[in-house]
């Protein structure tokens, strides 16, 4: 997607040669102009598939998922990475481990707002080593709704994540792939766009 690469080159910083820092547009500040296209675009790609809710991860799948669910008018659920007082009945869990932390976290979405007649686009904002979208993978599966497939805002490339959700044979839709953060700088696969 030629506006959020073009916004990743102004507007990002390479911390490392694995991690990108885009807090001015998606992680800190949000940009809700590009947050929109970046929905429109997963919801042209995805429509004709039957979706019928997205599901993300607390906190910064947010903003790209409930422009997506605008866009495609379905309702949208994050998952949570602390328990809520008021959330304690019929809990759906999953371990997550975060390689950027190096902890694992439990992540949780109420069975009240997955069925096993929900077709689910799942969306976050990095896709890296896979570990959040698999958790998420396993929370809707837990539920017995099917996966339409994956809407990653960043995907870096170099990493084993998007390998692994498409071996196991999900659709993982990217609207950017980094292909290295070597030297500082940020270099993109060239895509086709879905
Ligand atoms: P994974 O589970 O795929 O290893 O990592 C996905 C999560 O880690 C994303 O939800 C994102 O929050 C965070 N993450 C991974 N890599 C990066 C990165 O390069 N930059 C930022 N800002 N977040 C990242």
């Amino acid at each position: 997607m030629e506006q959020l690469i073009e916004k990743i080159k102004n507007d990002g910083s390479v911390l490392s040669s694995s991690i990108l820092k885009v807090d001015s547009f998606l992680n800190h500040q949000i940009d809700p102009d590009l947050m929109n296209e970046i929905g429109s675009e997963f919801a042209r790609r995805f429509s004709g598939s039957g979706i019928t809710k997205i599901v993300t991860i607390e906190s910064s799948g947010i903003a790209p998922a409930v422009m997506a669910g605008l866009h495609l008018q379905v309702p949208v659920v994050f998952a949570r990475k602390r328990k809520s007082l008021t959330l304690v009945n019929d809990l759906i869990t999953a371990s997550v481990y975060s390689f950027t932390k190096q902890e694992s976290n439990e992540i949780s979405v109420s069975s009240k707002f997955l069925s096993e007649n929900d077709k689910v686009l799942i969306i976050d904002d990095f896709l890296a080593n896979g570990q959040a979208a698999l958790g998420l993978a396993e929370i809707v599966n837990k539920a017995r709704a099917s996966i339409a497939g994956f809407g990653i805002v960043i995907e870096k490339g170099f990493q084993d994540g998007g390998r692994l959700l498409r071996e196991e044979g999900y659709r993982v839709e990217s609207l950017a792939v980094i292909h290295s953060l070597k030297n500082g700088i940020v270099e993109f696969e060239i895509t086709e766009e879905g």
